[in-house]
This record gives structure tokens, C-alpha cells and sequence, in this order.
């Protein structure tokens, strides 16, 4: 049994394929790079999407080494993300389920993170980190749902910290040069902002814009202080749900400083704590083909609409 699956809902269109065995055959994707000094633009994203969407598929369908007769389902992010981008992703896996009547899984993108990471990592029952781009969010699985027991108020973390990255005149995507020049910094006060279970980032991204002085100062105090937020969130859902895992994912895991935080906190508890391989980490087509596999058939068919803004746990899990 095979799904093959697209991502689209921000900057990456991907495609995976994935096997009933839990090998993924296939993960190939293509990234829009913003002009230098700029966001997102989405209608370039979608034409970015769009351009390259038929090569990728047969360069998936190759690493497989096979063709779209032996696939079995489709699935593709329906949600949340970008509208222009998203139907890039529906439009694509509409016209192969036609062409070759096959059917159409829709995925949460953010639940695939997790069932890829828990696939990955071997971990059961886990409290899961989610830390991207577009979102920051502290999910945990209760009654039949994945829980948001904590998330960001305002922007995602990466998100801020290629905003930082702009204003201090880094590339996009600036988290892994800011972690590289935070190597070479020391304190200097931000805000912290926890309120209650949710985050905040964009005051601190604006104090920390108006810093004066090194770079390497700033970077290391918005790593220290945003990533200590995260970990705060953490430790509270873990202590109050009992969970003896914590699953970090999400384009802001690969972040050696994030992990070292997480994982102090996990030994001082007691708990496990593994980190999604990077390929599975970033967003990727592999996750939303594995979800889709473990999905078919625990689930009713269901709207193929895009759902720009559906949230993590707006979906019934059936298949756990
Ligand atoms: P995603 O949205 O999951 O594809 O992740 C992309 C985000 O991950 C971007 O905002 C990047 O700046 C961020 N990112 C990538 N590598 C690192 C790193 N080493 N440290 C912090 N953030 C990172
Ligand atoms: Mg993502």
C-alpha cells in the first residue's frame, strides 16, 4: 500500500511517498526563496508551486521506482497555510486522482508533523514541540484529539527570527546563521512574554530590533529568551498531562540550542525527548503521505476544500 503525498501550504511544495511498511520511498521538494530584503510573497509562491510541481512528482514517482499506477491513495495539506499555496496543493492531487481514479486523504499539516515525528522517533504518546515558520505550538494527544495545551498569540517563532534576521541583515532563512552568531554573544535584556500557556514574540522581536550594539548580543539573548519561553510552555503541559516524551519538530528543531534547553528540561524530569531527523522536520512530503496512509480508511471522506485556517485541533483522530 502506497500514499503519495503533497505539501504546499507555505514556501516548500513537496512530495512524498510513503509505504504501508513505514518506508518512506520518496521525500523531494523545492523551496521559494523571497528576493533578498523581502517576506513572502504568496502569488509568487503559488507561481513558484506551480512551476515546479509536475517535475517533482516524477521525481518522487522515480525514487520510488514507480509509477502513479501503483500508487494506491493521494493526500495533500489542506490546512493551515497560505490560500494560493494550498490550492496549488489540492489542485495538483485533484487532477492525478481524476487522471488515474485514485482517492484524495486531506491532511492537517501540523498533525502531520507529528504522526511523521512519533513515526520517526519511536515515541508512543508524546508531548509535541512544534516550532516553524508560520507556527509555535505545544500539542499533546487527549480524548480523541491532539490538544493544544500552549501556542503563540501573534507570529511563529521562525517566522521572528527571520524578521530579526532582515532587520540585522542576514539571509532568509536567518534562524541558522542568528544561531551561529548567539555562539559569540552575551546578555542583554528582552522581554519575556508567557501568558499563561500562550506566547507572545512580537514585542520582543521589536525590542530587540531597536537594540543598539553587537549582533552577536542580540541573537543570543532572542535565542535565550524566546526558546526559554518555549521550554517554560513545555514543562508545564508535560507536568500537568503526566507525558513521559517530549517530540521536538518543526524547521526551528534543528536548532542546537532549542534542543539542549528541551532536553535539560526532559532529564530533570524524567521524561524522553527526541528530535525529528531535519528531511522530516522541515516542512516536507513525506509527512503529509505517511499521514495520509495511516489515515485511509479511519476516516469518513471528508470536504476537499482548502482550509487555510484549520487549526490542529479542529480534527477528530480517528486512527489512534
Ligand atoms: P518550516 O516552516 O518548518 O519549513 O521551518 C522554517 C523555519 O525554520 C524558518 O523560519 C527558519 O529560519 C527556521 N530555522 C531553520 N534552521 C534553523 C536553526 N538552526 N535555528 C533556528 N531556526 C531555524
Ligand atoms: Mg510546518
Amino acid at each position: 500500500m502506497l500514499c503519495l503525498g503533497i505539501e504546499a501550504t507555505a514556501h516548500t511544495f513537496g512530495v512524498g511517498i510513503a509505504a504501508a511498511d513505514g518506508r518512506m520511498l520518496a521525500n523531494v521538494k523545492k523551496t521559494y526563496l523571497p528576493k533578498i530584503g523581502s517576506g513572502l510573497v504568496p502569488r509568487e509562491a503559488r507561481d513558484h508551486h506551480r512551476r515546479v510541481a509536475d517535475g517533482l512528482i516524477a521525481d518522487a514517482l522515480a525514487a520510488a521506482d514507480c509509477t502513479m499506477e501503483d500508487i494506491d491513495v493521494l493526500s495533500f495539506s489542506q490546512g493551515p497555510g497560505l490560500p494560493p499555496c494550498l490550492h496549488v496543493g489540492k489542485d495538483v492531487v485533484t487532477r492525478l486522482a481524476k487522471q488515474y481514479k485514485k482517492s484524495i486523504v486531506p491532511v492537517n499539516h501540523c498533525i502531520a508533523h507529528i504522526e511523521i515525528g512519533r513515526q520517526q522517533t519511536g515515541l508512543g504518546d508524546p508531548m509535541t514541540v512544534y516550532v516553524s515558520g508560520a507556527n509555535t505550538q505545544v500539542i499533546g494527544f487527549a480524548n480523541g484529539r491532539y490538544r493544544v495545551f500552549g501556542e503563540t498569540q501573534d507570529i511563529g517563532i521562525g517566522n521572528a527570527l527571520d524578521k530579526l534576521g532582515r532587520t540585522l541583515g542576514l539571509p532568509f532563512p536567518a534562524g541558522p546563521e542568528i544561531e551561529n552568531l548567539a555562539k559569540k554573544g552575551s546578555w542583554t535584556t528582552l522581554p519575556y512574554s508567557v501568558k499563561g500557556m500562550d506566547l507572545a514574540f512580537s514585542g520582543i522581536l521589536t525590542a530587540a530590533e531597536k537594540k543598539q550594539g553587537s549582533k552577536e548580543n542580540v541573537c543570543f539573548s532572542f535565542q535565550e529568551t524566546t526558546f526559554a519561553m518555549v521550554t517554560e510552555v513545555t514543562e508545564r503541559a508535560v507536568a500537568h498531562t503526566g507525558k513521559e516524551a517530549v517530540l521536538l519538530t518543526g524547521g526551528v528543531a534543528a536548532n542546537k540550542r532549542l534542543q539542549k534547553m528541551l532536553q535539560t528540561m526532559c532529564t530533570e524530569r524524567g521524561a524522553r525527548f527526541a528530535v525529528v531527523p531535519a528531511p522530516y522536520a522541515m516542512d516536507n512530503g513525506a509527512m503529509i503521505a505517511w499521514t495520509g496512509l495511516i489515515m485511509h480508511k479511519k476516516t469518513k471522506p471528508g470536504t476537499l476544500t482548502i482550509l487555510p485556517r484549520q487549526r490542529t485541533d479542529d480534527v477528530p483522530v480517528t486512527w489512534r
